[in-house]
């Protein structure tokens, strides 16, 4: 059934300590009515998850659900703030809310509104942690980011760390469904992905609800199963590596 994960299961059963993984799902407050076949899935499989939240398109009815969902979970749900309204401010290149375009002052009047917009809606819950959209943003919000006491920074891996004191970064390593433009879901692509990210340590998985369909969410129970069983693979909240301080 889930042979395609062999690498992966190989990568596990010859590791000689425990290797770290965490799931984050991006878009919260998106697409809501796959939000929670999502958790469910997590939920069965015993498995942490941390949800990043787009404060501008949480709405309230949404956030009153999760807040009950996270208040009886028995395997913990994080969130954290993705950005603010998830829209491009660059007038050319690529995509991003927080990037070389938008003056600090115009950054920070975003991040504090949406901390606080997340606060207000998701409580004590909220994590001081910061996830921008399309996964990149400018070295100055990863130092406002640190001045308005934000702790840790997810972005792609791909981009070089800003190496800010007091910013830990916890960026993730495999995209679930990435894949060439055009192209079928090739398995073995994603599942060599993810034997070449077992290594890094945590390996950060990103995800979108949004995007997960029926069958995306039966390979991830498999990927899930073999994780939440395995003895040299811990799934953790982002919270708990950021107190191990691992990035
Ligand atoms: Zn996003």
């Amino acid at each position: 059934m889930s042979g395609w994960l062999d690498p992966l299961r190989r990568v596990l059963d010859a590791a000689p300590a425990r290797l770290a993984f965490f799931f984050r799902d991006d878009d919260v407050g998106r697409a809501d009515e796959r939000l929670h076949p999502l958790l469910d899935l997590f939920s069965q499989h015993t498995v942490p998850i941390d949800l990043a939240v787009i404060p501008q398109a949480l709405a309230p009815a949404v956030a009153d659900a999760l807040c009950t969902r996270i208040a009886h979970a028995s395997t913990p749900i994080g969130v954290h703030v993705h950005g603010f309204a998830h829209v491009n401010h660059e007038p050319a290149g690529r995509k991003c809310e927080f990037g070389p375009a938008r003056d600090p002052a115009a950054q920070r009047c975003d991040l504090e509104l949406g901390r606080r917009r997340i606060a207000e809606l998701l409580g004590d819950a909220v994590a001081p942690f910061f996830t921008p959209p399309w996964n990149r943003c400018t070295e100055t919000t990863g130092r406002l980011l640190r001045e308005l006491g934000f702790r840790v920074l997810s972005r792609d891996a791909a981009e070089p760390p800003f190496g800010i004191p007091g910013l830990l970064e916890m960026p993730v390593r495999v995209d679930w469904l990435r894949r060439p433009s055009g192209a079928p879901r090739d398995l073995s692509l994603v599942a060599a992905r993810l034997a070449g990210a077992a290594h890094d340590r945590p390996a950060g998985i990103m995800l979108h609800h949004e995007h997960m369909d029926t069958e995306e969410l039966e390979r991830l129970g498999e990927l899930l199963a073999l994780l939440g069983g395995h003895a040299r693979a811990r799934c953790c909240t982002m919270e708990s590596l950021a107190a191990e301080g691992r990035g």
